[in-house]
């Protein structure tokens, strides 16, 4: 169980950093509040305040185009259209739609893009989170299937095929926009950098000296930034899911915001929390939530022949397993790692 009410991402292991935030000149790093969480930008060749811009821009451009908490959202409009009509949405929407339901369907569902009426119905996050009656969970139930999701290609648009169905894409926009930080920092010809999207870590670029990232993995149980161990290796994306994250107690139980669409509770197979590495930040976001719903044996399956990733697999006795390319250090006394 956890102890304490925390909210947080995990936190790089890197060496001090001056922040240098002064209007027109070069900046270390830039954090700003975006996608419904805190975003830290850090462009290790003194990034131009016009970079920092440009990304920032774009994250909230694709916030704009699918929170489901703006008005007028193409995930919105998607979501308002459901059982009535397709809806034409931008190329980034379409893209990251694609996405999910191609996750859904290798996760046999345990990651599913139409979760948005349990996430709607039990409010984690939001003011008045609550535990819903089963007949409640079991309406939403009904509501939840990836395959109930139409796309056309041609018309680049999204249909909800049943009233009431609704998508959200909590799971893995983050991972699409650090994926897209990126492209804008490699277009400006940048050499190193991090992008921490609340929790998707991506570092891209090879540090100066040459040594590899060290990238922490959030304690699950304590406050922000007390890591359980240090991942090392070149450039990667580091993702997590987890317990604490986002979370309500009610009549001394804790209730987080991972979803299982076979039973409509959050999700309890004994994990605290997933850390997926890979390549790609959509894939790693997308891949935490469905591993973490899965538990570790069908997690571990999914993930082993997937080339390039790598998992960390956090329990609620504080044990911790990984697989065998994923470079994890424990420096914490509280946690050991089982060996294979
Ligand atoms: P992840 O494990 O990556 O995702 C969990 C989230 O995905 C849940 O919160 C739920 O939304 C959804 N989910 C739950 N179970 C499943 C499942 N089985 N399959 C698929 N999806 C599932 N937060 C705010 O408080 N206010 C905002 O206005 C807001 N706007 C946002 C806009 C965008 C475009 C995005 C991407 C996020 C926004 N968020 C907002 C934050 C959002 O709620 C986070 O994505 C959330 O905190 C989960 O991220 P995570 O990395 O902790 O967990
Ligand atoms: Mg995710």
């Amino acid at each position: 169980m956890l102890k304490r009410r925390i909210f947080l991402i995990p936190v790089f292991v890197i060496t001090t950093l001056t922040f240098t935030y002064c209007t027109g000149k070069p900046e270390l790093s830039r954090t700003e509040f975006a996608l419904g969480t805190v975003c830290s930008v850090t462009l290790y060749d003194k990034g131009n305040p016009a970079i920092y811009r440009d990304i920032f821009s774009r994250l909230r451009e694709i916030e704009n185009y699918m929170s489901v908490n703006l008005p007028d959202t193409d995930v919105a409009r998607i979501n308002a259209a459901a059982g009535v009509a397709p809806v034409q949405v931008h190329d980034d929407v379409f893209k990251v739609i694609q996405k999910a339901l191609y996750f859904a369907e290798i996760s046999g569902g345990a990651f599913d893009p139409t979760v948005g009426p349990l996430v709607s119905l039990w409010g984690i996050g939001s003011e008045n989170p609550r535990v819903p009656s089963q007949a409640e969970i079991d309406a939403a139930l009904s509501l939840i299937n990836w395959r109930d999701v139409e796309l056309d290609k041609e018309q680049r648009s999204v249909f909800l095929r049943r009233p009431g169905m609704a998508l959200d894409l909590g799971a893995i926009a983050k991972g699409y926009a650090a994926d897209e930080a990126a492209v804008i920092i490699r277009k400006a010809g940048l050499k190193q950098a991090i992008i921490d999207l609340g929790g998707n870590i991506l570092v891209y670029g090879e540090k100066k000296d040459k040594s590899p990232w060290r990238v922490s993995v959030q304690d699950p149980l304590e406050d922000r930034g007390r890591s359980l161990g240090v991942i090392t290796g070149p450039e990667a994306t580091m993702v997590t899911s987890g317990v604490y994250e986002r979370f309500f107690e009610a009549d001394g139980q804790q209730y987080h915001h991972i979803f299982s669409p076979f039973n409509g509770y959050p999700a309890d197979t004994g994990l605290l929390s997933v850390t997926i590495i890979s390549k790609n930040s959509i894939d790693a976001d997308a891949l935490s939530t469905a591993v973490f719903v899965l538990g570790y044996e069908k997690g571990r399956a999914l993930i082993e022949p997937l080339e390039g990733t790598e998992a960390v697999f956090v329990f609620n006795d504080q044990s911790v397993r990984k697989t065998e390319g994923a470079n994890l250090k424990i420096n914490n006394n509280s946690y050991i790692l089982i060996p294979d």
